[in-house]
């Protein structure tokens, strides 16, 4: 008997009608005679609702009830999808997050899954019932809710996948599988019937949201086999592999971009050792992840400019955080824009081809289109553009890599 883990995103849950139809692809598993996990995400919307909502509050509500509030969609959801089955005859249970029990870290809105005991479902499984899980939550040793991060709940399914020793793992989400681009911006994106980890894990970290990073980073680090499907439509979908030998050679596997990004300049800053240290230093201090960094060099030796960016929901935190140490470090000023986005282009072919940076930008020179800030590695090159022209890029750049179908 095989046991599997399904996983709805948000838009295949968005209302009843629509959660009716997932439990019949439910009920097909069932009637395969598999052994059933199910992974739900909130309606979608509801979690941005949510957000709203908790910040009428306060502008920065303690974390802790932050989560509470953020993880009672995944409440919601389980509950009706077990309801919704239990009308086809199918006996099914919701399991929240702290049932399982999913213990995470202390790290509220991105806590960590340290560890999922799995006695309770196993318990529950033998009895032939299906088990819906709500995504997106953890409970730390405290007994406090915690959440994962947006889009967490493909880190719930593939940590349930792999702690349960799941013979597959199936994401159902409103695409048919991982494209060369996002779908809905760049109609000429092709749809990739085998990716990488290593590739998958890159787009993901760059912006491809159709599967959270972590959830990538996890399948590869406990061999789950992971599957994107439409929740819509009965077609394959894209498979994650390990390998890379059966597949179609592409110079370049995507292209990615990123909406939560914002910039951060501190001008005038002493040009004296360590304070870049103190800087980062206090940032990582709080959790926030700097990603594109520059530093001007200066002319006299005496200041420099310092740019780099952060997660834009980090934004007001990482201001705090900094004008504290002001004075400390003696910087002029603090200036943001949070009117850019990251667009990163992906594959293994920057390890070996040169001029990939040059076609990406003399293919935004030719758009008309500024860089503020560039940054590479081993298989991507990313640049910080205004977020008025980045659907104009991706295009251009889909297709100046030769990708559009
Ligand atoms: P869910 O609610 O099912 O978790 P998400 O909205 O989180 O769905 O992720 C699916 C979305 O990811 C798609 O609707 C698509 O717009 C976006 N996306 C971004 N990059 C890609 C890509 N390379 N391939 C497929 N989808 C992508
Ligand atoms: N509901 C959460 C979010 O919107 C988690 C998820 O959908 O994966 O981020
Ligand atoms: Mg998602």
């Amino acid at each position: 008997m095989k046991l599997v883990v399904l996983k709805f995103g948000g838009t295949s849950v968005a209302d009843v009608p629509q959660i009716k139809k997932i439990a019949l692809k439910v009920k097909e598993e069932v009637n395969q005679s598999n052994k059933v996990i199910v992974v739900v995400s909130a309606m979608s919307g509801i979690t941005n609702n949510l957000i709203d909502l908790v910040k009428t509050t306060s502008e920065t509500p303690s974390y802790t009830e932050y989560d509470v509030v953020l993880s009672t969609g995944e409440q919601v959801t389980s509950a009706l999808l077990a309801s919704a089955l239990n009308n086809l005859n199918i006996k099914a249970r919701s399991w929240l997050g702290w049932q399982v029990p999913i213990i995470s870290d202390k790290s509220h809105a991105k806590a960590l899954i340290e560890e999922i005991k799995t006695d309770n479902i196993l318990e529950f499984l033998k009895k032939n019932q299906v088990a819906v899980i709500s995504g997106f939550q953890g409970i730390t040793i405290e007994n406090r809710i915690t959440t994962l991060g947006r889009g967490g709940s493909d880190t719930s399914a593939v940590a349930i996948a792999a702690a349960f020793s799941a013979d597959r793992c199936d994401i159902y989400t409103d695409v048919d599988g991982v494209y060369t681009t996002d779908p809905r911006i760049v109609k000429s994106a092709k749809k990739l019937d085998l990716i990488t980890y290593e590739e998958m894990l890159e787009l993901a970290s760059q912006g491809a949201k159709v599967l959270q990073t972590r959830s990538v980073a996890l399948a590869m680090k406990y061999n789950v086999k992971l599957r994107v499907l439409s929740s819509f439509e009965d077609l394959p979908g894209t498979s994650i592999i390990k390998e890379e030998k059966n597949m179609e050679k592409t110079e370049i596997s995507g292209i990615a971009h990123s909406l939560n990004e914002a910039k951060i300049t501190l001008s005038g800053v002493p040009d004296q050792p360590g304070q870049a240290a103190e800087i980062f230093g206090a940032l990582a201090k709080h959790s926030i992840n700097v990603d594109m960094i520059v530093q001007s060099s200066s002319i006299n030796q005496e200041a420099t400019d310092i740019t780099f960016t952060i997660p834009e929901t980090d934004l007001i935190i990482a201001e705090s955080t900094i004008k504290k140490i002001q004075k400390k470090i003696g910087f002029k000023k603090f200036i943001t824009d949070t009117n850019v986005v990251k667009i990163s282009v992906v594959g293994n072919a920057m390890r070996t081809q040169s001029g990939i940076a040059k076609t990406m930008f003399e293919t935004l020179a030719n758009n008309q289109i500024n860089i503020h800030v560039i940054s590479t590695s081993e298989i991507k090159i990313s640049v910080l553009i205004s977020s008025d022209y980045y659907e104009l890029a991706m295009r251009a750049l889909h297709s100046a890599f030769g990708l559009d179908v």
